[in-house]
């Protein structure tokens, strides 16, 4: 599926709701998290709509090494290339939009 009507980041993405903009290109969309959990929080978000990491390794893996490449493209410019890549996947595993987002955690020394 390309586009969710439904999809929270489908319309952050569409411009619907307001994103404090880090990254964009053709097929990806990096903004800040509206609720950081480290000194710098970007998710970073394929344009296409796909539930979760699995569905979009398997039907786009370029995109998913893309979406690597600008989260190491936002910690070097950050934090020295240091960075923490995360895919909350499923509900129980605290996965509260269900359009892919990587969380780049970055700008400062993160806990263990
Ligand atoms: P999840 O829990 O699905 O892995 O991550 C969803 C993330 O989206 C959370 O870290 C949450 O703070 C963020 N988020 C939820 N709603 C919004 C929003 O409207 N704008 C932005 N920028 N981030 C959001
Ligand atoms: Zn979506």
């Amino acid at each position: 599926m390309s586009e969710s009507t439904d999809c929270l980041f489908c319309k952050i993405i569409k411009g619907e709701i307001p994103s404090a903009k880090v990254y964009e290109d053709e097929t990806t969309y990096a903004f800040k998290d509206i609720n950081p959990k480290a000194k710098v929080h970007v998710l970073v978000v394929p344009r296409r709509h796909y539930a979760n990491v699995a569905e979009l390794a398997k039907d786009d893996p370029a995109e998913l090494a893309h979406i690597v490449e600008v989260a190491q493209s936002i910690a070097d410019k950050e934090f020295h290339g240091a960075y923490r890549l995360v895919f909350n996947t499923g509900l129980d595993a605290g996965q509260t939009v269900f359009h892919v987002h990587a969380h780049v955690l970055t700008g400062e020394t993160l806990d263990e």
